[in-house]
């Protein structure tokens, strides 16, 4: 399984820290159905944990049905190299709130390092195949919420691979950028 430089306790801490905030204070899921739940639940569809996300999961829990994907078949940083593990969820929207992956913590929003290389958080842009009504209306989200998410990235972003996927994904949406006609996203 890919290694990055995280260690576990730093995850343990990380999930501490998010357990404690929300996106929103009520729960956005009445809104949509739960819409980004239920969609990790679909077949071909899924979540990737971070480098060493996995040492604070456990493959065989009920919740979750535990895969990999091959760096080489999908679009991972160059750096990324070995299985990725990949879970599908076998009960959305249920699923035991403190095992929930960044990936999930961190939504609706996304670590991105402008081109002059700042860190910071912006809505979720990617072609996501439901409608988030957070990201639609661009909802204000919860300063704590806020607070908590900037500090975990900066902390994942001190990772060499995490640092790679941020800077990739950044890259990637420059392309986007010029097209638009803009020099950069707004932050959050
Ligand atoms: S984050 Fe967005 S898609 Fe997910 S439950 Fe909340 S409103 Fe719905
Ligand atoms: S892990 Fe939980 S929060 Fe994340 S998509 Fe699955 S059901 Fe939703």
């Amino acid at each position: 399984m890919i290694k990055g430089t995280t260690r576990k306790r730093t995850f343990q801490a990380i999930y501490r820290l998010l357990d404690r905030v929300s996106p929103v204070p009520f729960d956005c899921g009445t809104v949509c159905g739960a819409a980004c739940c239920m969609a990790a639940g679909e077949p071909d569809m899924g979540l990737y944990l971070l480098p060493g996300e996995d040492k604070v999961h456990d493959r065989h829990a009920d919740w979750m049905t535990w895969g990999v994907l091959r760096t080489e078949d999908y679009e991972f940083p160059p750096s990324w190299h070995g299985a990725v593990p990949f879970i599908r969820c076998n009960t959305p929207p249920h699923c035991p709130r403190e095992r929930r992956p960044i990936q999930c913590r961190s939504f609706p929003l996304s670590p991105h390092f402008t081109a002059a290389g700042e860190l910071q958080l912006i809505y979720n842009d990617d072609d996501l195949p439901y409608c988030c009504p957070l990201i639609e209306d661009e909802v204000d989200l919860d300063p704590r919420f806020l607070r908590a998410t900037y500090t975990v990235w900066r902390h994942l972003v001190r990772d060499p691979l995490i640092r790679d996927l941020v800077e990739m994904d950044s890259r990637a949406r420059e392309t986007v950028l010029v097209a638009m006609g803009r020099d950069d996203y707004e932050n959050y």
